[in-house]
């Protein structure tokens, strides 16, 4: 059974967690409205999702 050799520092640790934070909001501009939306959602600004789908009025 794989054994880790020698503790992970603090400040390795720190640097490898350090980059799950940046990762995790998945946020992009509406193709439409240029909004800022979350990724896989209806824009909230114009109710589209995928180029032709309105979902609210
Ligand atoms: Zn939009």
């Amino acid at each position: 059974m794989g054994v880790p050799k020698r503790r992970t520092s603090k400040a390795r640790k720190n640097q490898r967690r350090a980059m799950i934070k940046i990762a995790s909001p998945a946020i992009v501009s509406c193709p439409r409205c240029h909004e800022p939306k979350m990724a896989h959602r209806v824009c909230q600004a114009c109710g589209y999702y995928r180029e032709q789908e309105v979902l609210e009025k």
